[in-house]
């Protein structure tokens, strides 16, 4: 979310001493008055500040308070603008609370963090503050307030509805949970009116994302969607568009997920004759499959946060450059997952990260510290609390909810304190247990050790958590919520865990056992015979063989990539290495990390993608400038070209690690390249490092996702050693549909006949110099579009490793020659879905 940092200036008729009102509304009223005169605020405003105080606590500490209206009514604030009372004999804001200075604050924008720093910052300093409640001067209050500042949030009241309206029914299958809100939220921020959700008697501002969860709207129930401003109607028909809109998604995830649960073996029944019922912990089954080991009863997760108190304003600065780092993080945590898993795992984070744009939770985390709290600490119970309220909502879709913002709070708390990191997760048995914790967080499931854990059983959680989600991509046999049973089990009990039913079985006879292990024989029996097709080639029937590599950007992550059969790295995008973290790694760094891959490929080929960044990958901590169209700017070769200290490190690390390889085995590729020029002056560069480095000659290719160097190839293809189609940007680029355009997306299809004529057109140009073309767009991944691409001459497909099997699978079942057809018949289609018609009867 944008942070809106306007200057809210305080001119000295904003700023009244020597106050004495006769209570809090007083106050209030009296400070409100100077903003009304000051032609900041409508005076209805004034109210609003007043029904504040009866939802939130506006005192921050040490005699500072900083009313402000309700953020539905932010409309009533006609420009940004604080007033200050000084009420030097204090009056009383809450028991035992007395304000002295009284900060009204009216603001448009939703950042509230920039003036709680300001006044921290002057909290720190006490005899500063002590004279500015006593002073006669206004100066001095205008001199230590004056500052950019922004301001609140907060979530809606209970109220009727707006101006205009519609109705809707909730159709999404799994209710309204993160992911679609997310989208709610964000079509309602663009707007200057308010909007409100409301389901019967109770009412949601539809710009917060909590206060929108916290409905818990199930499927089938009626809600009325309401806006006011000047642009009412329009917000609405664009609010109306995303609500419906998302409705196929939904139902089409929801359909996907039934279609898998069902293609998925039956749960295990225990054996009738085993002479003794065996002890079952009954929960919901939510991922397939059977595990049978001792449990490891993880320590329940509630990790003590010591109390650290810091001077406010490295505490105030801590925090806020933790969330910002956490908010770069979760950004490449989804970027990556989106590439490796897909969009709908990907969501998980970006709803994460919409979390922690609460502003409620970023002001009770802040009066926590005035009050003298350190900031780890602060931070940690402002999440408790505001998790423990989603928590006890009774649907479970929402509740759910409850374990995203504790994990997303505990990557701001590792942040905030680097010693709360490490925990119990790492800390498993050697022998594989069936992990059994009251629950997992979505990043925690995410970095589990799959050579340790066989299965997964929490206390808590929902068949909709994103913990589930993940345990089913990574094919780990779950169940959640068991309840607290399971986390009174003892350490080392035998089990078998049925992720399909969603039981745990505990201290099976030798008989169950026997049974469940030839249940369990038999899966993997069947398991085995597809993980060794997976390790055959890619060869068609006729003989003809594709090369098969991974997208793959870590060294941790080989082992299972070459596990699902790939025969290398196809693709290793190196600017995740610079997205995951707060700083740029550098020569040596990457040295090592290029070493790894080599080392865990074991001479197999890794074709590393020197940093593509710009577009949708940016890079904060580079400070690179602000491009108002990113996807056509500097970004990629472009950008390389520019930033040599980015570039040649990058490439002196590379060729380093070229010394160690075996020939031929480490390739390297440039992003985003248009024109021959930009080849040219990177192969300058790299000639020139590889002689100061004498380091052995390494095939250098480009990525061909500009039209201009498919349309060229031909010209190209005599400078390169090969091409590797990026074709998520090359249809973007072809279609001028933005890859991540929220309505325009689904419509970019690899398969347009247009962007299959490119691909044919690379090929050629190509062939021409001899040299060999491979795909590492997420088309590749999919079986069909495998097909064509093979057929109209690729010879490497690289992808997400999970697609391997399926991509192998269609291959071996086809012939060169029907490929070659069906790729021409697609290169004459009319449009993509003519193309996708071919499927049924492809070869
Ligand atoms: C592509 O554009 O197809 C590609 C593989 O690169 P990225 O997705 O990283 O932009
Ligand atoms: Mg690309």
């Amino acid at each position: 979310m944008a942070t809106d940092t306007h200057p809210l200036s305080l001119p000295p008729d904003l700023v009244r001493l020597g106050a004495a009102p006769a209570g809090k509304e007083a106050a209030i009223r009296e400070a409100a008055q100077l903003l009304i005169a000051a032609g900041c605020i409508d005076p209805a405003y004034a109210d609003s500040m007043i029904r504040r105080e009866t939802v939130a606590n506006t005192f921050l500490g040490h005699g500072v308070a900083i009313p402000h209206g309700m953020v539905d009514d932010r409309n009533l604030v006609r420009r940004n603008g604080i007033a200050i009372l000084q009420v030097p004999d204090g009056v009383v804001w809450n028991e035992g609370q007395t304000a002295r200075l009284v900060v009204a604050i009216a603001a448009q924008s939703d950042a509230h963090i920039a003036i709680l720093r300001r006044l921290t910052r002057l909290m720190q300093d006490e005899p500063r503050l002590e004279a500015l409640f006593a002073t006669t001067d206004p100066a001095d209050l205008v001199a230590a307030l004056s500052d950019e500042s922004s301001m609140p949030a907060t979530p809606a009241s209970e109220a009727g509805d707006l101006a205009e309206t519609f109705e809707w029914v909730v159709d999404y299958p799994t209710g309204l949970h993160a992911r679609p809100a997310a989208a709610w939220v964000e079509t309602a921020r663009a707007a200057a009116g308010r909007v409100r959700i409301r389901h019967g008697g109770e009412a949601a501002d539809g710009k917060t994302l909590v206060a929108l969860l916290q409905l818990g709207l199930r499927p089938g129930d009626r809600i009325t969607v309401s806006t006011d401003g000047p642009d009412a109607r329009a917000v609405l028909n664009r609010l109306r568009a995303t609500i419906t809109g998302l409705s196929a998604r939904e139902k089409a995830d929801a359909a996907a997920a039934a279609r898998k649960a069902k293609a998925v073996v039956q749960g295990w029944t225990p054996p009738a004759a085993s002479g003794r019922e065996m002890p079952v912990v009954a929960g919901i089954g939510a991922s397939p499959g059977l595990a049978i080991g001792a449990v490891h009863v993880m320590p329940k997760a509630d990790l003590t946060v010591p109390d650290r108190p810091a001077p406010l304003l490295e505490g105030g600065n801590r925090l806020h450059e933790a969330l910002n780092l956490t908010r770069q993080q979760l950004k490449a945590l989804a970027d990556d997952t989106a590439r490796r898993l897909g969009p709908a795992e990907a969501g998980i984070f970006a709803a994460q990260a919409e979390l922690l744009n609460d502003t409620d939770l970023i002001t009770l985390a802040c009066q926590l510290m005035v009050e003298g709290h350190g900031p780890g600490w602060s931070w940690n119970e402002a999440v408790e609390r505001s998790a423990a309220t989603l928590a006890a909502n009774p649907n479970p879709v929402l509740a759910a909810r409850a374990a995203d913002l504790r994990d997303v709070g505990r990557r701001v708390l590792t942040r905030i304190d680097p010693d709360l990191r490490g925990g119990s997760i790492r800390d498993l048995p050697d022998t594989p247990c069936i992990l059994i914790a009251d629950d997992l967080s979505p990043s925690d499931t995410a970095a589990l050790d799959m050579g340790r854990v066989i299965g997964l059983a929490t206390a808590q959680g929902g068949p909709t958590s994103h913990t589930a989600i993940l345990a089913r991509t990574l094919g780990l046999p779950a169940m959640v919520a068991g309840g607290g049973a399971l986390t009174g089990l003892a350490d080392g009990t035998t089990a078998i865990l049925d992720g399909q039913s969603g039981r745990l079985y505990l201290e099976p006879s030798d008989a169950d056992l026997a049974a469940a292990h030839g249940w369990f024989e038999e899966q993997r029996v069947r398991k085995a015979q597809q993980e060794e097709r997976r390790g055959l080639p890619a060869r068609t029937r006729d003989g003809h063989t594709v090369e098969i590599g991974a997208n793959v950007n870590r060294p941790d992550q080989v082992a299972m990539a070459l596990s699902q059969g790939a025969e290398g790295v196809g693709l290793m995008r190196t600017e995740f290495l610079f997205l995951e973290r707060g700083d740029a790694p550098g020569e040596e760094e990457q040295y090592e990390t290029y070493r790894a891959m080599l080392e865990a490929l074991d001479g197999r080929p890794l074709i590393v993608r020197a940093l593509d960044i710009g577009g949708d990958k940016q890079v904060p901590h580079l400070q690179l400038p602000h491009e108002e169209n990113p996807f056509l700017g500097v970004r990629g070769a472009r950008l390389l070209l520019r930033h040599p200290e980015l570039l040649e490190p990058q490439l002196r690390a590379l060729f380093r690690a070229a010394k160690h390889a075996r020939e031929g085995a480490l390739l390297i590729m440039f992003p985003m390249i248009t024109t021959l020029r930009e080849i040219e002056t990177l192969r300058a560069v790299c000639d020139r490092i590889r002689a100061e480095l004498d380091a052995p000659a390494v095939p250098l290719g480009i990525m061909v996702e500009v039209p201009a160097a498919a349309i060229q190839a031909d010209v190209l293809a005599r400078h390169v050693d090969f091409f590797s189609i990026g074709t998520n940007d090359l249809t973007q680029y072809a279609l001028a549909i933005d890859r991540q355009h929220p309505e325009l997306a689904a419509e970019a299809d690899s398969l347009h006949p247009s962007v299959l004529r490119l691909i044919r057109m690379t090929v050629d140009g190509a062939e021409k110099h001899g040299r060999w073309v491979g795909v590492c767009g997420g088309i590749a991944g999919d079986p069909f579009g495998a097909a064509l691409l093979a057929g109209l001459g690729v010879r490497e497909l690289s992808m997400t490793p999970r697609d391997i099997p399926g991509v192998k699978d269609r291959l071996r079942d086809s012939d060169l020659a029907g490929l070659q057809d069906l790729a021409r018949r697609a290169l004459d289609c009319e449009s993509s879905d003519e193309v996708r018609a071919l499927e049924g009867g492809a070869s």
